[in-house]
């Protein structure tokens, strides 16, 4: 059965949002394009905002019959875009960064209202998705290989890309539509089929985006394929890494989930792109400036209420002026403006849903079991606008680095306080110590332990940034991180080559045929 979004009980403003991004059912199981449809597994699943706790939709779960029939049109739908050059597809891509200025607003206040991030985070992850339009307007041409010189006279080597067919997107509730567009845009570019599987927390956001790019799709007749939406949980994500049509599968989420992604995509010899869970750290050295340290943290480590896959997690601080930085951001965390994301004055909002706050509040136990110290922070937020219990305040805890529970990454606001002495070898071995390596900082004002920090010896991440934090990467950068956090890079810089296949080509215009390596291999008939 549709639901109408007049049926979803909600506020005047937020149905003139869904409206604005053209939204009025929000219930199919895929969109392949203009086309909306799916027979649905015959479950549904009800979105509430973890704001408010109001119902914003029920939407269908896509069946395996649906997901067939996604990949049977993509496949089609690959073999007409493949052929349309480079800098057309661009134009594309440029035209929907048109279309995602103008719902830019609109856009930004449903991710945050979904997910539960702040409102100016919101227009930032639509940002971030203008941002990389651009960058893959630019790349649709500039697609290049090297040439070579050849050993063999009057020979030409060279290397090209071509697309690789279907790209698979599975994307994590905490950036609901930045990560699918620095997938979908580049790929988009450089001629693969894009099949979009958001998160299950958060699939409205998704409808939106497909419901935005719709007339860009229209207009230049893009065929029915070449961007699909599939709202499905972790079984369609496995059905995709199982596929051999699939031909990549880019997976963010989770080290638990990309392990088994990695595994079933690997099995099959297939291609994966793997953005997973993180364990950032800023170190603060006894030369940092302090002042510009603090805010850093503070929007590292509670910004988007700690669900960032570069949220600061460790704070790895020298003992001398260890008491002065615990003392300052104890006083901000008591006073951290915490409510409704769309709320002009809030800071920090809520947790994605009851779940997180338990593994928040499990992550405390613990680590208060193993010995930390807990100085601020930790509580699940009652009362008039916090109702839905999924409002926490942000924590620190001094621990040591070798404790179990710091070893992991909570998804949660837990800032974790890690006193170092002696010189920068002591805190590098810290922030490397521990299974993840996405994003790193330091602050310090000394050359010599800035460039330690960024040598060979130094930080092992994917992000390495020095007098920033860790969080809140620019497009322009390749973006992804090492170990358990999965070794993928999307966005920025040569990234787009994961999109593609590589191809050696030589060529003879001479009437001679010499072989390579100075083989003579002399037969005729
Ligand atoms: P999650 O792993 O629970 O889910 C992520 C996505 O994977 C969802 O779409 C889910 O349906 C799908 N999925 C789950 N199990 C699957 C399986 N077995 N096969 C295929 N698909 C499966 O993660 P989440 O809670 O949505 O997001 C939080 C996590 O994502 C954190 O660990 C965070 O660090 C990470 N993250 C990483 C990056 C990055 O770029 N490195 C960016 C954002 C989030």
């Amino acid at each position: 059965m549709k639901q109408t979004i007049n049926e979803i009980p909600l506020n005047k403003e937020l149905h003139d949002v869904l409206r604005q991004l053209g939204i009025k059912d929000v219930n199919p199981a895929y969109s392949t394009g203009l086309a909306w449809g799916g027979q649905g597994s015959g479950t549904t699943r009800e979105i509430y905002s973890p704001a408010d706790g109001n119902l914003i939709a029920s939407v269908s779960m896509a069946s395996r019959e649906d997901y067939d029939h996604v990949v049977q049109t993509a496949q089609e739908a690959f073999k007409v875009w493949r052929k349309v050059p480079a800098p057309k597809r661009g134009e594309v891509v440029r035209q929907i960064g048109l279309k995602l200025r103008e719902h830019k607003e609109a856009l930004g206040k449903l991710v945050s209202y979904e997910m539960g991030k702040i409102l100016q985070e919101g227009l930032g992850e639509v940002q971030e998705m203008i941002d990389i339009c651009d960058f893959a307007v630019g790349l649709s041409r500039q697609l290049h290989g090297y040439t070579m010189h050849s050993e063999r006279p009057q020979h030409r080597m060279y290397e090209q890309y071509h697309p690789l067919g279907i790209v698979g997107i599975i994307s994590a509730f905490n950036f609901p539509v930045a990560v699918w567009s620095w997938n979908a845009m580049l790929a988009g570019v450089c001629g693969d089929v894009m099949i979009w599987k958001p998160s299950e927390k958060t699939p409205l956001a998704a409808v939106a985006c497909q419901h935005i790019i719709r007339e860009v799709l229209a207009e230049n007749e893009v065929p029915e394929g070449v961007f699909n939406v599939i709202i499905g949980d972790a079984e369609i994500g496995s059905l995709m890494s199982h596929d051999n049509r699939v031909a990549l599968v880019s997976a963010t989420g989770s080290t638990r989930m990309g392990k088994k992604v990695g595994e079933a995509v690997g099995a099959r010899l297939g291609k994966s792109l793997l953005e997973l869970g993180g364990n950032n750290a800023i170190i603060i050295t006894e030369s940092a400036d302090i002042d510009m340290a603090i805010p850093a943290v503070v929007f590292g480590a509670v910004g988007t209420c700690g669900q960032r896959c570069t949220s600061t997690r460790r704070l790895i601080i020298h003992e001398n002026i260890y008491d002065q930085v615990k003392d300052r951001l104890a006083r901000i965390y008591a006073n951290l403006p915490i409510g409704h994301p769309l709320n002009s004055t809030t800071l920090v909002g809520p947790l994605i849903d009851k779940a997180a706050v338990d593994a928040f509040r499990d992550a405390l136990d613990k680590v208060q079991q193993e010995g930390g110290q807990l100085i601020v922070g930790g509580e699940v937020l009652e009362g008039r606008g916090y109702e839905t219990g999924t409002y926490v305040t942000p924590a620190i805890v001094e621990a040591d680095n070798n404790y179990a529970t710091v070893q992991e990454e909570t998804f949660a606001p837990i800032l974790y306080l890690i006193k170092y002495s002696g010189d920068i070898e002591n805190a590098i071995d810290i922030q490397n110590g521990v299974r993840q390596g996405l994003s790193s900082a330091i602050f310090s004002t000394n050359l010599l332990e800035t460039e330690a920090f960024l040598s060979h010896r130094g930080s092992d991440c994917g992000i390495a940034n020095v007098n920033i934090g860790t969080s809140g990467a620019e497009i322009g950068g390749a973006f992804g991180g090492e170990k358990e956090t999965g070794g993928g890079r999307e966005s920025g810089s040569d990234a787009w080559r994961v999109y593609m296949r590589r191809q050696t080509n030589t060529i003879n215009y001479s009437r001679e045929m010499p072989l390579a390596q100075g083989i003579r291999f002399d037969i005729m008939d």
